[in-house]
């Protein structure tokens, strides 16, 4: 083939390298690969588990494009005829380009997350197909069937090895993002087969004109297109933050890599709305905090009242000294502002991380913090969050299992003081629930959590079902029960199925309507009052009691209260408790029970918990009395022993 010689001072050197070559291209794919190393230090690129695939990427490249120039350098210098290191860094040349190749392949199956039993022979054929591809190019070298040059330096391309492998490698990746591309959205496809298009273009233009210096750069296509449509995260300018998708995937990269990333979360509580918009000094006071004390920290706009800041605890080795920095600062604009804040403090070590679950968490504490506080998360919250995590998804599928006698709802009991008789006849029911991983969980644990997630109607059907259950037996053995009252939100009562479900259940139970009474709470909303009165009037026609729960604990409207049809106040704890402390509050309460009693209704008072308590109540018009004096809740099924037996002739009267 052609090979030029020049002389000069008695030596030969060659001025041309073979094939064709100019290292334009490998100089041009050197810079771009640098370029991206900048890129992706300085911004916040998604760091999810294709990232360190696409670094290897990056780095396989640079090699490819350093051996490649080397090799033809060289070519270009040996005077003695041996070629060794020429055949080395080809061969390096090669097997980088390989390593990119099965890299891609590697890649696009991380990026679909497929399925162990679909990787693992697509693995298992890339890389049999990259050892003897490796194989086969180094004996071609070394028999002399490849590329190889003579000792006066002319050379015979041979068989191609290289380009088998690379068509191989290339098919294989069609075949995986053809067959699997339900995986992938739809967009990122079609721009990776956007940039091998063009790598294919690139590829052909140059073997028109017999050139081999564009090879490598048209590896670099595909790596580009995954910078842009996997990993990169542009920066808000306004804040100079970065999305909260990407924040999970910080906080789970940082874990798996054992690296503590310090966070801080800024809620402004004013602004927590998708409409609300920062004013802009705001917003710069943010950036500004963010920027000046923490080395390497990252700023996440969560949404639009809600930032984190995010900083390596191994990059800021006085991190405590200077996120109390931060506070003074914040606490300076505060002064300012004047606008009201919840800050949560953690980390990355704790071990929520992993689970993509860590704004999940600071989401959670938000709500149970007050305004104008900064919280620490502690191993105790991360604790209390799995557990509600735990309990909310046992509510779900139990919500889901629509079992009426699921057993982990169980129904309690406290029986009632009846004043007139002596005797227990009424009682109220209260909900447990019972889990596998935590035992008892009480109330406080989980209505709120099953109202927040609509799933209260759900379990008040379970506890009426057991409800109804106890009181048919109870009946049936000729136990003296006047009634047994259930809890029900206010909420629930939106539900459109509400009034149908507690008549089934009672109807198909078969006890008298009048056995059962509902406890409800006032309500302060105006919507819900008129939902409410709807419903409880219903209620009441079908012959259920009706009885008014906490009274004295919210604002006590008594125009309201007079508007539904109540026949029991049931005064809270608190009223209890006041009255015994002083002489005022005694004639209050007393006051307050009579007029309801002058009114035709029951009192009750609940939370009797001493003698004292009792006389006292005993005296203030008290209908009912219930409390720890007289039992603490008790599995429904306990209840017979408060009961007495109804006497024959009662019975058939
Ligand atoms: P509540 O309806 O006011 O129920 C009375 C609560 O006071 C019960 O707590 C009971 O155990 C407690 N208690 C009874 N006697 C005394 C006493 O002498 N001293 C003191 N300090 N406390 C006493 P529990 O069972 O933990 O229930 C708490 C709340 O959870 C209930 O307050 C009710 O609002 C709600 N709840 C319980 N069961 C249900 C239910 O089935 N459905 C609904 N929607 N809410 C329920
Ligand atoms: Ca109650
Ligand atoms: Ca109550």
């Amino acid at each position: 083939m052609q090979k030029k010689w020049g002389a000069s001072m008695g030596q030969a050197v060659r001025l041309t390298y073979y094939d064709n070559y100019m290292p334009v291209g490998d100089i041009v794919t050197i810079a771009i690969c640098m370029i991206m190393i900048v890129l992706v230090a300085t911004s916040y690129v998604k760091k999810t588990r294709t990232f360190s695939v696409f670094i290897s990427l990056i780095i396989c490249i640079l090699i490819a494009a350093f051996a490649d120039m080397i090799q033809h350098d060289w070519y270009t210098y040996v005077t003695d005829g041996n070629y060794t290191a020429v055949y080395v860094f080809r061969l390096i040349y090669h097997i980088a380009l390989f390593s990119v190749l099965i890299g891609y392949v590697i890649y696009i199956i991380e990026l679909m997350r497929l399925e162990m039993y679909r990787k693992v022979p697509i693995m298992i054929t890339a890389s049999i197909l990259y050892v003897f591809m490796v194989v086969l190019d180094v004996i071609y070298s070394v028999s002399g069937k490849g590329f190889t040059i003579k000792a006066d330096g002319s050379y015979k391309t041979g068989a191609n090895i290289f380009m088998i492998g690379y068509v191989c490698f290339v098919s294989l990746s069609l075949f995986i993002m053809i067959a699997y591309r339900s995986k992938l959205y739809k967009q990122v496809l079609r721009g990776f087969y956007g940039t091998i298009i063009i790598a294919f273009m690139v590829l052909c233009i140059q073997s028109k004109h017999g050139q081999s210096s564009f090879t490598v750069t048209t590896f670099l296509f595909p790596v580009i297109g995954m910078l842009y449509l996997v990993h990169s995260n542009p920066y808000d300018m306004e804040l100079g933050s970065v999305s909260a998708r990407a924040f999970e995937d910080v906080i789970r990269y940082n874990f798996d890599k054992n690296q503590d990333l310090g966070t801080m979360s800024l809620l402004l509580t004013d602004y927590d709305n998708p409409n609300a918009i920062l004013p802009p000094e705001v917003s710069e006071a943010i950036r500004k905090v963010s920027a000046d004390y923490f080395t390497g920290a990252v700023l996440f706009q969560i949404s639009k009242g809600h930032v984190l800041l995010a900083a390596k605890k191994s990059l800021n080795k006085d991190y405590e000294n200077k996120l109390d920095k931060v506070l003074e600062a914040f606490n300076e604009y505060h002064d300012r502002f004047n606008l009201d804040y919840k800050i949560i403090i953690g980390d990355s070590t704790l071990e929520i991380g992993v689970k993509n679950e860590y704004l999940d968490l600071i989401r959670t504490i938000q709500k149970h913090i007050g305004v104008n506080t900064i919280h620490r998360i502690s191993k105790d919250d991360v604790e209390r969050y799995k557990t509600y995590k735990y309990v909310l998804s046992e509510l779900a599928d139990i919500v889901r299992g629509g079992n009426l006698r699921d057993p982990r709802v169980l129904a309690y009991c406290q029986p009632v003081l009846n004043i007139s008789t002596g005797k227990y006849d009424t009682a109220e029911a209260l909900m447990r629930l019972k889990l596998q991983d935590t035992g008892m969980v009480f109330p406080d644990k989980f209505i709120p959590l099953a109202e927040e997630y609509g799933y209260i109607h759900s379990l008040t059907k379970i506890m009426l079902q057991r409800t109804c259950d106890e009181i048919r037996y109870l009946v049936k053995e000729n136990y003296d029960v006047k009634r047994i009252s259930v809890n029900v939100s206010v909420l629930e009562m939106r539900d459109d199925n509400f009034i149908a479900d507690i008549e089934k259940i009672i109807s198909d139970s078969g006890i008298p309507k009048e056995k059962i009474a509902i406890e409800i709470t006032e309500s302060q909303n105006d919507d819900d009052f008129q939902i409410t009165k709807d419903k409880v009037d219903r209620l009441k026609d079908m012959g259920i009691k009706i009885y008014l729960d906490d009274f004295g604990t919210g604002y006590s409207n008594m125009e309201r209260i007079m508007e539904l049809p109540f026949d029991i106040i049931k005064f809270d704890r608190s009223l209890v408790i006041a009255s015994s402390t002083d002489n005022r509050s005694e004639k209050m309460v007393g006051s307050l029970a009579e007029m309801f009693s002058g009114l035709d209704y029951s009192v009750l008072f609940e939370g009797v918990e001493t003698e004292e308590d009792e006389k006292r109540c005993t005296s203030q018009s008290a209908a009912y009395l219930q409390g720890y004096k007289y039992s603490k809740p008790i599995p429904i099924m306990d209840l017979k022993n408060f009961f007495s037996k109804l006497e024959q002739e009662d019975n058939n009267a």
